[in-house]
């Protein structure tokens, strides 16, 4: 794929972004994009980075830590996401190389960073993810188990707990599922919402989020070998 193609895919998603955030009555700047490179390799992120996209998704740790720069070496203007669940014995390594993690989904990870972060770790922000589908196969907390797990988080760790992710079930209309992680983030006054994907970013963006997450729509189809070895992981 050609600079131009990341590049353009990159400017044409702004323009509908901005469009979905205008007709929300929102400021286009609320919304972040998060390019989810995960399978694309270094290339195709310097190709991004053209286009002035500068915030990454990745969902597995050891293919961030072998694609991307250390902290200190990276452009200032960088900001590694983590949208993938995570491995206790992979949280240190990921509070170190991520300025974001956004897949917090369980009280087990959650006194795993706290362990991280009181032996002298700077915490990168921390978002909590919901299972709002209630989904056996996927990570998340339940939204009945929500409110006690961010107020604990919040209060009783001290958690720089900054907002909530979701993945709603596929083939059903996300819209619910996006209103209820908002409904979530006002009861808890938390200012972040990580909701929306290549194919349903704008009602997302018109439900609250401050941050869509979009792989496809930039960097093309993954192979799905990869894709393969990635839903092995998450499960
Ligand atoms: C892969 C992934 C995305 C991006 O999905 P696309 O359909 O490629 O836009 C977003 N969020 C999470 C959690 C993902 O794992």
């Amino acid at each position: 794929m050609t600079d131009s193609t990341i590049a353009s895919k990159i400017d044409s998603l702004r323009s509908a972004i901005d469009t979905a955030a205008k007709s929300a009555g929102r400021d286009p700047n609320s919304v972040t994009l998060i390019a989810v490179a995960k399978t694309h390799d270094w290339a195709a992120v310097q190709q991004a980075m053209v286009a002035n996209q500068f915030v990454f998704g990745e969902n597995r740790v050891q293919e961030a830590l072998s694609k991307y720069p250390k902290p200190s070496d990276r452009p200032t203007k960088m900001r590694l996401h983590l949208i993938g669940s995570l491995q206790s014995n992979k949280a240190r390594q990921a509070a170190e190389f991520f300025d974001s993690i956004d897949s917090l989904d369980r009280e087990s990870l959650a006194l795993e960073l706290v362990k991280i972060r009181d032996s002298g770790v700077k915490m990168p922000r921390l978002l909590i993810q919901v299972n709002t589908g209630a989904e056996p196969q996927k990570s998340g907390v339940l939204g009945t188990d929500a409110d006690h797990f961010i107020a604990t988080c919040l209060d009783q760790w001290n958690l720089p707990v900054k907002g909530l992710m979701c993945v709603p079930p596929l083939g059903q209309a996300p819209e619910p599922h996006f209103a209820m992680l908002a409904a979530i983030g006002k009861k808890f006054n938390l200012p972040q919402l990580s909701m929306g994907m290549s194919h349903d970013f704008e009602s997302a963006i018109r439900l609250g989020a401050t941050a869509v997450r979009v792989g496809t729509a930039i960097f093309g189809t993954r192979p799905k070998i990869l894709e393969l070895a990635h839903d092995q992981e998450a499960i």
